[in-house]
């Protein structure tokens, strides 16, 4: 049902985009051309109400029929952003110099994506000068060198030009009809700072795409390459509709133009359903909606290889307006979903994130047709404000795989340290202790003043058998509790197996070594466990051996002089700490090799050695 009311809103939005088309007919009677004396103007005016406007659908009127028709109107606030797709608009207004001096004025129009951009400039004596913009020039190569449509007008000292504009818009939404008056210098002040946030800007995008792509690729993470994808479509669109690209950033690229941007910003419509599927998980927790995005995001692909280059501009335009505003509500909406009903928290950034796409996208489209009066922005204006919304987005989407990566570590973090350690005890199991062990050799603490004691239960089978085997447990559980709390938290505490258990520790001598582990053997004698009203005494035997006797980087062997020393213990009654430096020659001959093995025989010469 949601995906049913979906639909129908973006049907709406298509079907708001094909009104504004016609919507925008509008007649009026003839009025003076306005005249603007140039000591009123700063640096950089508007043209609002100090201009007429002619519209011209299909672009059928030349300059004599447009200049004699009945329907020029103020260009008032009202009508700054009536435009149509690849319709032509005339503007005229009459600039007299006031101010003593000749002056140059440039008039110039701040959206590169223009069909046509002509000047026409008369005189007093009725000669004309006409100058075009052609948009598929090198902006080098224009009369006024700038990625923006403009044409410089000289104005001698107290003299009047009449000035005819007339300028087609490519881009699919009704455009701003505002002209800038600017000094020359001014002028190149505007174009630097314009070109500067522009570059800026597709700066952000460019490297965090370029971070994404390379972190996605050797992670092998589908979802930052097509979120860097996404990024670089919006840098193509950037790019093509300031000028600043093909003029300014490539400028061998200005074939490019030519294709239309339709298709960038169908592949921008694709690369946002598909990134927001992958990312939030949405074929897991909800298959519908990912077969939606995923015909979504097919639609949008074809629909951008079918506008490259532009062909049906009728039915792209309409479409465009879909894709830019449809494709991020959608994504919103599921965001919200994501994250207040999924549990997902890193959809919290991609709901303001594409919460903040919808919106820029609504004003940019629909903002100036809208016309509010409390948020009076040009054409060019509401485009600068989606721009550096795109910018904040796209850091809130960095910011969305940065805390999904956080969790995934933190995850990983979890399980490593769960499957390290012994789920009975609580202590290190043997992955565990090799892993210690690693870190010891890595910090350069091995083998230092370390000591290894081999702890075996005695009689542990007994227990078992007379008490119960959870009665065994319990015992297992009531040592490794003691064992924690008699040795400091850096000492390594090992269950190594059924009933044995690795200590690794620091001692200063041989003598503290015996007396730490000891400690533990009297305690665990003089504390039996209580378990169902049973008081089950108990009492264990080790053997210890310093680390730095052992076989560099061969810890089995270490482990087996342990155990040589803990067998002599056995052998010597039970309850006993031994080293393994005080085993005795026949002790360490009758040690059996463990499961039949010959391991255990060098490492019994190693210990005899040592005597
Ligand atoms: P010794 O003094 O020679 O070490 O005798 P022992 O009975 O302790 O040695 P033995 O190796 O014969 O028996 C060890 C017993 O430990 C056998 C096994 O059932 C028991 N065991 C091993 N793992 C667990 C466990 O997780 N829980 C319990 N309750 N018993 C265990
Ligand atoms: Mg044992
Ligand atoms: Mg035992």
């Amino acid at each position: 049902m949601p995906v049913r009311l979906f639909l129908l809103l973006i049907c709406l939005c298509g079907a708001l985009g094909v009104w504004a088309r016609p919507a925008l007919g509008q007649t009026g009677s003839p009025h003076a051309v306005p005249t603007i004396a140039l000591s009123t103007i700063g640096d950089g005016i508007e043209l609002i109400n100090h201009a007429l406007i002619l519209r011209d659908p299909g672009a059928v009127l030349d300059l004599d029929q447009a200049l004699t028709s009945p329907d020029w109107q103020w260009l008032g606030p009202d009508r700054r952003n009536a435009g149509i797709t690849d319709d032509l608009f005339w503007i005229r207004f009459r600039l007299r110099n006031d101010t003593g001096t000749a002056q140059e004025v440039v008039a110039s129009y701040d959206i590169a994506n223009l069909t046509a951009f002509t000047a026409y400039v008369r005189v007093p004596d009725g000669s004309l000068t006409r100058t075009d913009v052609d948009p598929g020039l090198p902006y080098d190569q224009r009369a006024v060198a700038s990625p923006l449509p403009a044409v410089s007008i000289l104005l001698p000292a107290g003299e009047e030009r009449d000035v005819t504009v007339a300028f087609g818009n490519a881009f699919p939404v009704p455009m701003n009809t505002d002209i800038n008056l600017w000094s020359a210098a001014g002028f190149d002040r505007h174009t630097l700072l314009l070109t500067t946030f522009i570059v800026f800007l597709v700066g952000c995008l460019t490297t965090a795409a370029a971070f994404w792509l390379l972190y996605g690729a050797f992670m092998r993470q589908g979802r930052m390459v097509v979120y860097a994808l996404y990024m670089t479509g919006l840098v193509a669109v950037y790019l093509s509709f300031t000028g600043v690209g093909e003029q300014i950033l490539f400028p061998s690229t200005v074939w490019l133009r030519g294709l239309g941007f339709h298709w960038a910003m169908f592949c921008v419509g694709a690369a946002c359903l598909e990134f927001a599927r992958r990312h939030l998980d949405i074929a897991r927790l909800h298959p519908g909606h990912d077969r939606f995005m995923r015909l979504g995001a097919a639609a949008c692909l074809c629909m951008a290889v079918v506008s490259f280059p532009s062909r049906y501009p009728e039915i792209e335009a309409p479409l465009t307006f879909v894709a830019m505003t449809g494709a991020p509500l959608y994504v919103t909406w599921r965001s919200w979903i994501a994250w207040r009903r999924d549990g997902i928290s890193y959809a919290s950034w991609m709901v303001i994130g594409w919460g903040g796409v919808t919106a820029s996208s609504v004003m940019g489209v629909f903002g100036s047709e809208l016309n509010l009066p409390y948020l009076d922005l040009s054409q060019a204006e509401f485009t600068r404000l989606v721009f550096a919304c795109t910018v904040v987005e796209s850091l809130l989407f960095s910011a969305s795989l940065g805390q999904w990566l956080r969790g995934q570590e933190v995850r990983r973090i979890a399980a490593e340290a769960e499957a390290s350690r012994d789920s009975l005890t609580g202590l290190l199991n043997r992955r565990g202790f090799d892993a210690q062990v690693l870190h010891l050799k890595q910090a350069g603490l091995w083998p230092g003043r370390l000591w290894l004691a081999l702890i075996d239960l005695d009689r542990f089978k007994e227990i078992n058998d007379t008490y119960s085997h959870a009665a065994g447990d319990a015992v297992l559980t009531h040592f490794a509790t003691m064992l924690r709390r008699e040795f400091r938290a850096n000492d390594v505490t090992v269950r190594f197996g059924g009933e044995e258990f690795i200590l690794l520790f620091e001692a200063e001598s041989e003598e503290a070594a015996c007396s730490a582990v000891d400690r533990v053997r009297r305690r665990f004698a003089g504390t039996p466990t209580r378990y169902e009203g049973s008081m089950i005494g108990h009492t264990l035997s080790a053997g210890l051996v310093p680390v730095a006797d052992g076989p560099d980087g061969d810890e089995a062997t270490l482990i087996a002089m342990a155990d040589a020393a803990l067998y002599g213990a056995k052998k010597a009654g039970r309850n006993i700490v031994r080293a393994s430096s005080e085993l005795t020659d026949p002790e360490i001959a009758q040690r059996p090799a463990p499961g039949g093995s010959a391991e255990l025989s060098p490492l019994i010469e190693t210990a005899t050695a040592r005597q």
